[in-house]
């Protein structure tokens, strides 16, 4: 469709779709608890990087791991590209979770028996791709993370900021369409912290990745195209 002020514009650049929608969720651990998501909907579009605030205990790292469809809501819908994913058997929700979107977590969870490079390649090799792709992406994705010359190294010989520039790495491999990021420079000093987290906006942005990244930090926060907050189990856009 056809923009008619812009006749140059396809509808579709403008209109950006939704790459996740969490539609009324509701989280209670047990039913005796509280809920610790109550009511919450979110839309993420295409390329968009929504920061998610809160203090210690409300909920982010809930709300991530139902949009990472690894926990699933006691109530509520999640759609997945206009997908609804509720009723997707594991087996088709973990190959979505492969292709489709990329963790990375406050402590690296790297496998220290393997090097830079093939903590980075793993996902990729599990995806099914050939082994010289594999190594070609992983090794660009390095060093677009400024590991050029630590490829080789084992996790136990890198600093915690090149342990996470190479969990971020291994996040991005598969080409995720979105990313959910759980506090990734939160065990970081603030000056390391804040070079990883510029370096992963930049790549995100030039790979028109979608992200949620939920952090503590509100000059990191207001970097990203939204910010919202989790208070009370309810989520806030600031
Ligand atoms: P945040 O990431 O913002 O620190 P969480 O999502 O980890 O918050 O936790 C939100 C609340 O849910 C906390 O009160 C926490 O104790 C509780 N919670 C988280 N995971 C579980 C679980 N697996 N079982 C029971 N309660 C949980
Ligand atoms: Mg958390």
């Amino acid at each position: 469709m056809r923009n008619v002020n812009r006749p140059d514009i396809i509808e579709s650049d403008v209109v950006k779709p939704n790459v996740i929608e969490l539609r009324n969720i509701f989280k209670r651990y047990s039913s005796k608890d509280s809920f610790v998501l109550d009511d919450v909907s979110l839309h993420v579009k295409n390329s968009e990087v929504v920061a998610l605030l809160g203090p210690s205990g409300s909920g982010k790292s809930t709300l991530l791991h139902i949009a990472g469809l690894i926990d699933s809501p006691t109530e509520g819908s999640i759609f997945f590209e206009d997908e609804k994913t509720e009723n997707l058997a594991d087996d088709k929700k973990t190959s979505l979770r492969l292709r489709k979107i990329g963790f990375v977590y406050q402590y690296h969870h790297l496998l220290q028996e393997f090097s830079a490079l093939e903590n980075v390649m793993l996902p990729m090799l599990i995806a099914g791709k050939r082994r010289e792709n594999a190594k070609e992406k992983a090794k660009h994705l390095l060093e677009m993370l400024k590991l050029k010359d630590k490829i080789a190294m084992f996790p136990s010989e890198l600093s915690g900021g090149q342990k996470q520039r190479v969990a971020i790495a291994r996040a991005m491999v598969n080409d995720p369409v979105l990313l959910l990021a759980d506090e990734p420079t939160g065990n970081l000093d603030p000056e390391t912290a804040q070079s990883v987290f510029d370096d992963m906006l930049q790549i995100m942005k030039a790979n028109q990745m979608s992200a949620i990244v939920a952090t503590h930090n509100y000059d990191l926060a207001k970097k990203m195209h939204r910010q919202c907050s989790i208070e009370d189990g309810k989520l806030i856009e600031r």
